[in-house]
């Protein structure tokens, strides 16, 4: 039985969707975790613990695993463990993207450089420390976007329009990235930050699949809620693209050029961009698949197959892929898909929903899955890290997939209370 050693950051939804896949193929999974991060479980025998923030043990420690069992495969989900995953695979000769090119991806200032160095477009940027005094930097060109340099998910990440708001923004990031548990990922990126300018246009995110150093564009989703600040939270995900061909053409392209110039060669990517008038600005391109449940809005089906069998999982197609299968005779599913994250509307204590039947029954609603746990204190962005759920919807039309999400994003109520501190802060 072929074994596939699967680089995760928690135990959650993909780490049960990829179990699932890989009892359907016959293929064993063997899974390298950061226990730290184990919110329910699900371990299996066999699981290895590692520490994400330990690059040189984790990767021993696989590689020590590796004498006694074979792999024949790896994987990496989530942002912490693509680096572990591709230094592993160098030492175990497994096919993947290279070290140095996932320690590009995930690193904003690197991927600035790779990309201009390759002629391809990107904003002024500039990095500083930190601690940087911001009234010494304050002549900047506005509109421009104050981030970390290893962050994900929007993160830190935030527009400023003048010397005022940049001394506020880096005020915020400064105290984010002197939090308890960003400081504990002991990444010394997280000692500066990246100012850069603002590319206005509309924002696509791009999955896809590199095949020994050839990418294959899997879905192009359209972001169709404008991302213009102060802060960038996802929100829907809609493909097949609304954009025209030529404009898709240009993505697509963009992005295998903005890969290649990583470095990165074999495995998942993701990638977010934005368009405009004078071109595709490629923001970053992420060494991993689409994150956790947002993976259910992709399926896939064979190409050209005589007699069609039910539609693949993206986990299904991704260990095909380790295990040696060329991305290119799979394609997405016809149906148009979507995906809404539901945003946190403000700081506060998740005390309930209401309104979940009737959410789930809106016309081509596919599921809803509310992810807050009761009594969890709900961040949003900028220093947040979750959503509330998410809503799937599939359908003919990409336009009536969309609708159907807002309608039932609509009919969710959700109860959100004032914490402490924020009583605290009203009371003086
Ligand atoms: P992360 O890895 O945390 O997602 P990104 O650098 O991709 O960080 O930024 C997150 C989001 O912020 C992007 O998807 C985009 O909406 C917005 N953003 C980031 N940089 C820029 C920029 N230079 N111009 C306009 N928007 C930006």
């Amino acid at each position: 039985m072929a074994t596939v050693l699967l680089f995760a950051t928690t135990t959650g939804y993909q780490t049960r969707a990829f179990g699932e896949a890989a009892e359907r193929l016959g293929v064993e999974l063997v899974f390298a975790t950061d226990r730290c991060n184990v919110l329910e479980d699900p371990w299996r025998d066999g699981a290895l613990p590692i520490r994400f923030s330990d690059e040189a043990a984790a990767t021993a420690a696989i590689v020590d695993a590796a004498k006694a069992r074979r792999f024949d495969g790896v994987l990496a989900v989530g942002d912490r463990p693509t680096v572990i995953a591709a230094g592993v695979a160098e030492r175990l000769g497994l096919a993947w993207h290279p070290r140095s090119a996932a320690v590009a991806a995930g690193n904003k200032r690197l991927t600035r450089d790779r990309l201009q160095a390759a002629g391809l477009p990107v904003p002024w940027f500039v990095e500083h420390p930190l601690m940087i005094d911001p009234d010494s930097i304050a002549r900047l060109p506005f509109p421009c976007v104050v981030k970390p340099i290893a962050l994900s998910g929007s993160r830190g990440v935030m527009r400023v329009n003048d010397g005022q708001e940049l001394r506020a923004a880096i005020a915020r990031l400064r105290t984010l990235l002197e939090s308890p548990d960003i400081r504990g990922e002991r990444n010394p990126a997280h000692q500066r930050i990246l100012i850069e300018g603002f590319i206005a246009g509309r924002e696509y995110a791009i999955e896809g699949l590199m095949n020994h150093g050839t990418f294959d564009l899997l879905a192009i989703f359209d972001k169709p809620d404008p991302l213009d600040g102060p802060f960038f939270e996802e929100s829907i995900y809609l493909t097949p693209s609304r954009g025209a061909r030529a404009l898709q053409r240009a993505i697509a392209a963009a992005v295998g050029d903005a890969a290649a110039a990583l470095g990165l060669r074999h495995g998942p990517i993701h990638a977010e961009c934005r368009a405009h008038e004078h071109g595709v600005f490629v923001l970053e391109v992420a060494a991993r698949p689409i994150g956790g449940l947002c993976a259910r809005a992709l399926r896939f089906d064979r190409r050209q197959a005589a007699r069609p069998g039910d539609p693949i999982a993206l986990e299904e197609l991704l260990l095909r892929h380790a295990l040696g299968e060329s991305s290119l005779s799979w394609t997405r599913e016809v149906p148009a898909s979507g995906v809404m994250m539901i945003p946190i509307p403000r700081r506060g204590v998740f005390r309930g929903v209401t309104g979940i039947e009737d959410a789930n029954a809106t016309a081509l609603v596919t599921a809803v899955h509310i992810t807050a746990k009761p009594d969890q204190l709900l961040l949003p962005l900028p220093e947040g890290a979750s959503y509330l759920g998410f809503i799937f919807a599939r359908g003919d039309d990409v336009t009536d997939v969309e609708r159907a999400l807002r309608a039932a994003h609509q009919r969710l109520a959700f109860t959100i209370e004032a914490d402490l501190q924020m009583l605290q802060s009203a009371h003086g």
